[in-house]
């Protein structure tokens, strides 16, 4: 006989588990606190859409940081060409970039990609709640309070089993407010407290940088951060810096800051070419000629990088020796003195910690209950990691509660 399973929460791990689960014959209800599902999935969407990625899986594995052993268990049982066979069953086509990232066909619009998901919910018998708002673990053992927020009624449900998949605490409109966090917390759940993953940082700008260079791309550059280094694009704002160089660095960002020590970060403005060619540019520059237009014509270094540079070097005027000036151009530090708020991050760190779960992603405290998604604590970088990482997790949480209601435990 078919079991009940609530699946609370309508992101892409609550949807990846009741496709799952209700095609394996179970009745699943999903309930959502807002009024449609995956509106963080949508807003995704709109940020580029990049579902997952190609990379092997050792080295897929291997960006989920000290989770890569967890990590490698879910995506090798729901991988990247899993979900791209699953949407192809939707008629969703999905290509390769040239950077590895999948993304669907350009006609497959996130509000398309969505509606035929909910669509093959509803054909599989979903039940799908909409405004039902998670309140907590009722008093019996495996019961679930809900408030049906058009109508403020609070009900209990008593489902055979529960995912939970509430999302991080970035972009709370979307719905991922993580008010669930003290509620889990109430009940025994240790839970680690939530910090901006994927998100821009802040540099004290001079307001005369401000007003002069404003909004700017900086392209083709290398970012350090001690040890790590990754190349992109890097975005000069008027507080600090965004793009995905930072976004990357962000775990050792976070740390650099928390030891309460001013953080640098280092930038390279010109890391394809070697030092050596770049050191002898860098003789050749003729007497007489403006720093400024002397970058711009030999090293394509043109506006803002001069007056980044006057921003950045240490007091004084400009170095104008070779040596001095490759040290600025190749690792110019960049002093960060907060990451972006928590709410404008692309992901979250902390949530569920590892300890409170089993390895079928079940509650220890709370027999019949497993979690999946953001909403525990890892992170990964952009380029799909997130998204695969959710749909994963989503499906190792599925196969759980499978295992769960055929033996009555794990
Ligand atoms: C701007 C932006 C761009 C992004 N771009 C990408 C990208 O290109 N690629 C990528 O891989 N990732 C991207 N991400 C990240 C990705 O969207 C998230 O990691 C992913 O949506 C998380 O999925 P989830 O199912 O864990 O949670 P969510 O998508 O956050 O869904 C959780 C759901 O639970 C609901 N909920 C919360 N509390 C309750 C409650 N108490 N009761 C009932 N329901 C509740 C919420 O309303 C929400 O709908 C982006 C994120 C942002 C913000």
């Amino acid at each position: 006989m078919s079991a009940t399973i609530a699946i609370v929460g309508g992101g892409p791990a609550g949807l990846l588990a009741a496709w799952q689960l209700a095609e394996a014959g179970h009745t699943v209800a999903l309930y959502e606190a807002q009024a449609t599902m995956g509106r963080k999935f949508l807003v995704a969407g709109h940020g580029g859409f990049n579902l997952s990625n190609s990379e092997p899986p050792a080295a897929f594995a291997g960006r989920y940081g000290t989770r890569h052993p967890e990590f490698a268990r879910y995506l090798h049982l729901f991988s990247p060409d899993e979900l791209r066979r699953l949407l192809a069953r939707l008629g969703i086509e999905t290509f390769v970039g040239t950077s590895g990232r999948v993304f669907p066909t350009p006609n497959h619009k996130p509000a398309h990609v969505l509606r035929a998901w909910l669509d093959r919910l509803r054909a599989l018998g979903v039940q799908l709640h909409m405004r039902h708002r998670w309140l907590g673990f009722g008093t019996e053992p495996g019961t679930h309070c809900l408030r049906h927020e058009a109508t403020g009624e609070e009900f209990t449900i008593r489902p055979d089993a529960t995912l939970l998949a509430l999302g991080g605490a970035s972009w709370a409109k979307t719905g991922s407010d993580g008010r669930w966090l003290p509620l889990l917390l109430a009940a025994g759940v240790e839970c680690l407290p939530f910090a901006p993953a994927n998100c821009g940082a802040e540099v004290a700008w001079s307001a005369y940088f401000r007003e002069k260079v404003g909004r700017q791309p900086l392209k083709n550059i290398a970012l350090r951060c001690g040890s790590h280094r990754v190349r992109g694009e890097l975005l000069l704002t008027d507080y600090g810096i965004e793009g995905t160089p930072v976004y990357a660095l962000t775990p050792y960002l976070r740390a650099a800051l928390a030891t309460g020590e001013p953080a640098f970060l280092h930038l390279h403005l010109k890391p394809d070419l070697p030092d050596a060619p770049l050191r002898q540019q860098l003789a050749r520059r003729p007497d007489g000629t403006s720093l400024a237009s002397f970058l711009s014509k030999t090293l394509r270094l043109g506006p803002p990088v001069p007056t980044l540079l006057r921003e950045l070097a240490p007091a004084g005027p400009l170095p104008t020796t070779p040596d001095a000036l490759f040290s600025l151009l190749t690792a110019l530090p960049l002093p960060v003195s907060a990451l972006r708020p928590l709410d404008e991050a692309i992901s979250t760190a902390g949530g569920v910690a590892w300890d409170a779960v089993d390895e079928h992603l079940m509650l220890r405290r709370q027999p019949g209950t497993f979690v999946a998604g953001e909403m525990l604590d890892w992170e990964a970088p952009t380029g799909g990691y997130l998204l695969q990482g959710c749909f994963s997790t989503g499906a190792w949480a599925a196969q759980g509660i499978g295992e769960f209601l055929r033996v009555g435990r794990v």
